[in-house]
């Protein structure tokens, strides 16, 4: 099955006409991305955009043997001066054919509305209608004449009493080939589909909808990496159904550094937003009677999927050793306070008299087991010492500790980033992709 992408946008495209932000000022070039729009082996068009012919023949594939045009929705901005002339019978959502279509009496495309479970062959290949989540739409699931099976999903909010997630999985069983779907805004619909075996590292997960939501440029690449998707810029050509790339996925750690408020913690639980099961691990304990402190908790929990699973523990090496699933550790620095608390470690004299080895075999330890765990993990940690030097002797021997402990996670990291003012710099990124389902 080929699949070119013909536009790769939403529905206003990206940039938007006349936009001052930084994201469509910074879209330019091969950058530039019409609504989006998908032709399947040359005979199937999946939405349209303004000037679908144009874009397919910029990708030297032309449309002249395009049979059927699938519409996700309303299609706003399908070419109604085109359509008619173009041959090709139009399979409308239950929203209808785009407003103003001529009638097929009238010189217009014969055109029909379909409904979520309808399934029916159009040439070599046979489609099943699927639950588009809000109402008027729906998903497409394409499966072709080599077996490769690809699922285009709308830009759309799940209608709150839908579990359509799941109704996207195949009645079989078995994966997607290709999965096309809204990433940047909804990544929880990647984790529900890998959750219910829709999406496994096997399938090629592809951001189509994109728009000035999205960071432009390098960072929406590296955003869409750690969620196990990409996207090909308009014209780009994907081919399914030829031998996957098998190369396994390995263990992968992240170490996620920021100054107090500078975004990392947001920037960690966005790392794991497309993945099913996460344990959240929260070493911060509960602080009685400190309001302030329960009002931040509250915070971060709400701002969690709600299938998270939360663990309160300061036992880090254990749960590393023993993690099946994905982890997010939130925080080191609140980690290493329990250890020092535990050694006694802020008294000056025991700090001499062995709290120092006490703390440095706990930190060490640590290290070891973020090593060897097999799961994909991040954690996340304060970078305290570019700042004020503390007053005291203890707060200056845990900046100093804190200092080191970073420096030994980071070593023994996949991927270091540092955040600060929201904004992610990379500062060590190996080659290789984290690990998104179970092990
Ligand atoms: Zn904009």
């Amino acid at each position: 099955m080929e699949v070119t992408f013909l536009g790769t946008a939403g529905p206003r495209g990206w940039p938007q006409p006349f936009c001052t932000c930084a994201s469509c000022l910074g879209c330019t070039g091969s950058a530039v991305r019409e609504p989006s729009c998908v032709l399947i082996d040359g005979t199937l068009l999946i939405d349209c955009g303004p000037e679908p012919a144009h874009a397919a023949a910029r990708a030297a594939r032309p449309l002249t043997a395009v049979r059927h045009l699938l519409l996700t929705g309303p299609a706003e901005k399908a070419p109604l001066a085109w359509l008619p002339a173009a041959g090709l019978e139009v399979v409308a959502a239950p929203s209808g054919p785009p407003a103003g279509l001529p009638a097929p009496t009238a010189g217009g495309p014969p055109w029909r509305t379909v409904a979520a479970g309808e399934e029916f062959v159009l040439g070599d290949h046979h489609v099943t209608v699927l639950p588009g989540g809000a109402a008027g739409r729906v998903a497409y699931a394409v499966s072709g004449p080599n077996g490769a099976r690809l699922l285009f999903i709308p830009s759309a909010p799940l209608a709150p009493e839908a579990d359509t997630t799941r109704a996207w999985a195949r009645p079989d069983g078995l994966p997607y080939d290709a999965v096309l779907l809204d990433v940047v805004a909804w990544p929880e619909r990647l984790a529900a589909l890998r959750r219910d075996g829709a999406v496994t590292e096997a399938t090629d997960v592809l951001a189509v909808h994109l728009s000035h939501e999205a960071p432009p440029g390098e960072e929406l690449q590296r955003r869409l990496a750690a969620w196990g998707a990409r996207a090909v810029a308009d014209g780009g050509v994907v081919r399914l159904g030829a031998e996957p790339d098998r190369q396994p996925a390995q263990p992968y750690r992240t170490l996620v550094l920021g100054g107090a408020r500078s975004g990392k913690s947001a920037e960690a639980e966005r790392r794991l937003a497309a993945v099913p099961e996460v344990t959240y691990v929260a070493t911060g304990g509960t602080r009685d009677g400190d309001a302030e402190w329960a009002q931040r908790v509250t915070v971060h929990r709400e701002r969690r999927p709600a299938a998270w699973r939360t663990a309160e523990t300061t036992d880090l090496v254990d749960l590393l050793a023993t993690a099946t699933g994905p982890l997010l550790v939130d925080c080191l620095s609140l980690w290493l306070t329990a250890v020092m608390d535990a050694c006694d470690a802020w008294d000056d004299a025991k700090w001499e008299s062995g709290g120092r080895e006490q703390v440095r075999a706990h930190i060490d330890a640590l290290a070891l087991a973020w090593r060897n765990c097999r799961a994909q993990v991040v954690a996340v940690s304060n970078e305290v010492g570019s700042g004020v030097v503390p007053a005291t002797a203890s707060g200056r021997r845990y900046r100093d500790e804190l200092g080191r402990l970073n420096a030994v996670i980071a070593e023994q990291s996949d991927e270091v980033l540092l955040v600060v003012a929201g904004q992610v710099l990379t500062l060590r990124g190996l080659p290789r992709k984290p690990r998104h389902a179970r092990s």
